[in-house]
């Protein structure tokens, strides 16, 4: 079923899941065990992540290095129809711009398009971490808004080959990125929010936002959006700060504040338990804040913290 229509039905906030494809050579089993513990809230979908290739130095015989290149966690779309096979539920792959061409993409919508897979989340992907900024692949997509046009043709069964006659056109129901905070390569709120439109004015028919831990920046951003035209569902992401690592790594990955009454919080916690349950408290008063604001749903970046995710659900839904 298409997300953007579960949205509409509901009358309350919904609640749903990120997770992370394993790293190479672990078993899906850990993907299963973090989501049992969550089945209980009913998922209204589960997003699985896309990870591009990393390149990699080795050391070879004779004490030279040779550059690799590696996937760390392949699998996104394997496991999306796992999921979907054992627990009825939605399945949404990141499908992502980098490392992609255009014919590369198709085949892979294809595939989607057969596991019965409705809804994808299109995103252009960060650079490389040999690359100062992001470069497509010869043939590939720049922006997301470009691999939105292309799934939106497939789906008046308009294909790269456009001689193709009587092509059987899929039907995806596309959602797209955003950042209450602004994305970090924009210049200001109103240039980014230009390209936002021009993603949904293309065919993007829900929007997923970008973690924040400041409800406020979440609520102007939606009034913002509104302002500008932009009319779609805006569901909201939320992590749950666990460790003392996150204080700092979290605003350096994601271009994120942490608010000061927050940061004041964990300031005074002894150590990373301590951390987890300010974490979890603050994540508790957001989502039912969120809620009371009808927001059509609550989206957790889980990153493998089902227990954190679940403690939180339990308050709130
Ligand atoms: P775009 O919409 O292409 O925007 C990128 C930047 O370019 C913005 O600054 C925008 O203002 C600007 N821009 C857009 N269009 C144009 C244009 N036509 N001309 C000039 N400038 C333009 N990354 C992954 O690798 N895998 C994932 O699974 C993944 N999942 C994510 C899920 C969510 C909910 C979010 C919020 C992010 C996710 N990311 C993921 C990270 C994402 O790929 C990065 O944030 C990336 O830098 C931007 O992606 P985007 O789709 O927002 O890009």
């Amino acid at each position: 079923m298409k997300l953007v229509q579960k949205l509409s039905q509901s009358k309350k906030s919904l609640f749903s899941i990120e997770i992370l494809p394993p790293l190479k050579g672990k078993s899906i089993q850990s993907i299963y065990d973090g989501i049992d513990p969550l089945m209980e809230f009913k998922p209204a979908f589960v997003d699985v992540t896309y990870h591009r290739e990393e390149y990699i130095y080795k050391k070879r015989d004779g004490g030279y290095l040779e550059k690799v290149s590696i996937r760390k966690r392949p699998g996104t779309v394997g496991i999306c129809a796992a999921i979907m096979n054992k627990y009825n539920v939605e399945a949404v792959p990141h499908i992502i711009c980098g490392g992609f061409t255009r014919e590369e993409t198709e085949n892979a919508l294809i595939d989607l398009h057969f596991l019965g897979i409705d809804n994808v989340l299109l995103l252009r992907g960060d650079s490389i971490k040999t690359e100062p900024a992001f470069v497509p692949e010869p043939n590939g997509h720049a922006y997301a808004l470009d691999l939105v046009q292309q799934v939106k043709q497939m789906n008046t069964g308009v294909y790269m080959d456009h001689d193709m006659k009587d092509a059987a056109p899929t039907d995806f129901c596309i959602g797209i990125a955003a950042y209450p905070e602004k994305h970090f390569e924009a210049p200001n709120m109103i240039s980014d929010l230009k390209y936002l439109k021009a993603k949904v004015d293309a065919g993007a028919e829900y929007i997923v936002t970008q973690m924040f831990f400041d409800n406020k920046k979440y609520f102007e951003f939606v009034d913002l959006c509104r302002k500008n035209g932009i009319n779609v569902p805006i569901i909201p992401g939320l992590k749950i700060l666990s460790n003392k690592k996150q204080i700092t790594t979290l605003p350096k990955i994601f271009h994120i504040d942490i608010p000061q009454p927050f940061y004041e919080e964990l300031e005074k916690c002894k150590d990373d338990k301590q951390i987890k349950e300010v974490g979890i408290k603050w994540c508790i008063e957001q989502s039912k804040e969120l809620v009371k604001a009808n927001v059509p749903c609550l989206h957790f970046y889980t990153m493998g913290a089902s227990e954190a995710t679940k403690a939180v659900a339990k308050e709130v839904f």
